[in-house]
């Protein structure tokens, strides 16, 4: 699987997750002994009922377009691959795997589209999926909310402790809803809080970028997976030291500096694609769980393939030294 996709290595190396793997690295080891002997092949409908369990759709977002994207229910599902973007490359290295359900974070067609001639790359896409017989379910907003969802990964990787939605869900429960906040374990400097942001995500071209004095001592950290420059106004009534998110653009970051008055909240802009990368394998291993406490035998797996859209970068800070 990791033959055609030498680009992506990453420092968080993503990993094929065996359904055994998955299953042991959670709850119910009792059960799992009891059900194992009598495993039995999941059809589509029984995993769609155990992603819903796990990340309910009524936690979607209005705008959001979530759910089964193509796919019979009825339909055999023995291997399960987990992604961030339904790209042609992702759905080539699925169908190559053997996946029967590719289970992606962003929607393949957002918005309306009136053909799936496969004309387009949307079109292909869907060609593709449905020629190689495998299934596309999308966890979007449902997956940022839940609890164990993009930020609840994002906040557990780096360390924070006391943890609460930076935005509530309005029908969900006290600790669902979008981005995060908590505290460091220990009080930091901004630069190696940055450079553990950095050492924790998959590697991409685009790096880490950093508003605030390197020096600064942090210790509350706000994080929202993908794009989070809508939540300044969250992320300043928490109280949060430092925000990290993605896709920062100009404006509302500027903005956002500007009323700091050069304090805080300083800022750590990562790329959107490595910020949700990094809940597949717990959102795998999630799924799997569920699946065996119910006496079903899925493999599940982790896509290789780096669909972050940037190859490279220019930056002064790399010029050679007395340059
Ligand atoms: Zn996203």
């Amino acid at each position: 699987m990791q033959e055609d996709h030498t680009e992506s290595a990453s420092h968080a190396e993503p990993a094929e997750i065996a359904h055994d793997d998955a299953h042991d690295a959670g709850l119910g080891d009792a059960e799992s002994v009891a059900t194992e002997g009598a495993a039995a092949a999941a059809t589509l409908a029984d995993v769609l009922l155990a992603a819903e369990e796990l990340w309910p759709e009524s936690l979607a977002e209005d705008w959001d377009a979530v759910g089964l994207v193509a796919g019979h229910p009825q339909m055999a599902v023995a291997k399960v691959m987990f992604a961030v973007d339904p790209t042609l490359e992702v759905i080539e290295e699925a169908l190559d795997w053997g996946a029967q359900l590719l289970l992606t974070h962003h929607p393949l067609m957002p918005k309306g589209v009136h053909s799936v001639a496969a004309t387009s790359g949307k079109g292909q896409a869907v060609h593709r999926l449905i020629e190689g017989g495998c299934a596309l379910l999308t966890v979007h907003t449902n997956g940022d909310s839940a609890v164990g969802g993009v930020s609840d990964v994002l906040a557990d990787a780096l360390g924070l402790t006391e943890v609460q939605p930076l935005q509530h869900a309005s029908l969900g429960l006290p600790e669902e809803g979008i981005g995060r906040v908590g505290d460091l374990e220990s009080v930091m400097s901004l630069g190696d809080f940055a450079e553990r942001v950095f050492e924790m995500l998959p590697a991409v071209a685009g790096g880490v970028r950093v508003a605030g004095d390197r020096q600064a001592l942090i210790r509350k950290v706000a994080v929202c997976g993908g794009a989070g420059d809508g939540l300044f106004d969250a992320v300043r009534a928490s109280g949060a030291d430092v925000y990290v998110t993605a896709d920062l653009r100009h404006h509302p970051a500027s903005e956002a500096r500007e009323s700091a008055a050069g304090g805080r909240p300083f800022l750590i802009d990562v790329s959107h694609f490595a910020s949700e990368w990094l809940w597949l394998p717990a959102a795998a291993t999630a799924l799997g769980n569920v699946l065996a406490d119910q006496g079903f035998d899925v493999e599940l797996a982790v896509s290789q393939t780096n669909s972050d859209p940037w190859d490279f970068v220019l930056t002064p800070g790399l010029a050679a030294p007395g340059a």
